[in-house]
């Protein structure tokens, strides 16, 4: 579904990105995990198409997507969970799960059937559909940033560290999530910190160090490698 080839990014002259080679089938659940400052959310947000790559090409489903702006990519059906959440906080949860439709110019009709397909999904958003996002605890913003996503109806789902600031049953909870959309069939590229959470749910992974991936293979294979383990899951 999307195959990114020797991508380079740059912030000025410092290098966040340096030929990174990445594909992701269709219903796979690919991981890339890193420590701090590796270029994670800098990969992500190149497939976003909010950072331009220096070099190198990115395909959605044999389409080039090298470059185009970030709302052409999101019609084309790739979501963008971004770190942070990234909500807007003084709008009601309804309002922010209704500017996303809006964004990829569906008509009335459509916002409104993707409306109550979020709602059945999350049936307490829409109890407390008019209240200002803002107002939400963070594990419960999470959840909007998803909705919200979802109402693009995309075939992608870019998710970038979601677990960041959850507590530990949040945490649990939100992989619980991810695995519910995944098995109806939504392909996930899943940026996180939490490498040992996220390898065992996803299918595959990357590792990223430095702006290169130095390792990838089948995700429950990387939780068992040597490296992997001291490196990042302190053993
Ligand atoms: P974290 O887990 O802390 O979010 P990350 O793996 O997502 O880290 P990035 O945020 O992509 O890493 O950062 C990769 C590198 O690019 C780091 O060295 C970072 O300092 C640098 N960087 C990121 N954004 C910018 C920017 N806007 N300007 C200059 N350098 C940046």
């Amino acid at each position: 579904m999307l195959t990114l080839r020797d991508i380079s990014l740059f912030y000025y002259d410092v290098q966040a990105l340096d030929s990174v080679n990445l594909t992701i089938n269709k219903g796979q659940w690919v991981v890339i995990v890193g420590a701090n400052g590796a270029g994670k959310t800098s990969l992500v947000r190149t497939i976003a198409g909010i950072h331009p790559s220096k070099t190198g090409k990115i395909q959605l489903d044999g389409q080039d997507i090298t470059n185009r702006h970030s709302h052409e990519i999101c019609k084309l059906g790739i979501g963008h969970i971004a770190e942070g959440r990234q909500i807007f906080p003084t709008l009601t949860i309804q309002e922010n799960l209704e500017v996303s439709g809006y964004a990829v110019v569906f008509p009335k009709t459509k916002i409104k059937q993707k409306l109550e397909e979020v709602y059945h999904e999350f049936p307490h958003l829409k109890e407390r559909c008019k209240q200002l996002a803002g107002s939400l605890s963070g594990g419960e913003q999470q959840i909007l940033a998803i909705g919200r996503c979802l109402m693009a109806e995309p075939k992608l789902i870019l998710c970038d560290e979601p677990s960041l600031g959850l507590s530990p049953i949040k945490v649990s909870e939100l992989f619980q999530l991810l695995q519910k959309l995944h098995k109806k069939g939504i392909t996930l590229l899943l940026v996180e910190q939490n490498v040992e959470a996220s390898l065992r749910y996803a299918d595959y992974g990357y590792v990223l160090e430095r702006g290169q991936i130095v390792l990838e293979g089948v995700a429950k294979d990387l939780l068992n490698n040597e490296a992997v383990k001291s490196a990042y899951l302190g053993e």
